[in-house]
């Protein structure tokens, strides 16, 4: 039996309890400085969804999938 480090990602929308394959990264400029990042995890039927909600809000910076976001969180976070 392995276990993994990462918890189990799951997707944020409400009520969803599907495994988390993208990650949203979004800034609200009214409360956060420029540099900060929240995420939203997304399955692949809520991505569009969760990403229009930031994106129409202007919130919206960046969709990656979760391996791509770990891959960045690893190392090189230029
Ligand atoms: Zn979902």
């Amino acid at each position: 039996m392995t276990s993994a480090d990462l918890p189990a990602l799951v997707c944020s929308a409400k009520g969803c309890t599907a495994p988390a394959v993208w990650v949203l990264a979004w800034n609200n400029p009214k409360l956060h400085t420029p540099e900060r990042r929240k995420t939203w995890l997304a399955c692949d039927e809520h991505r569009e969804h969760l990403s229009s909600f930031l994106g129409v809000r202007g919130f919206l910076k960046d969709v990656v999938t979760t391996a791509e976001w770990e891959a960045r969180q690893r190392g090189d976070a230029s």
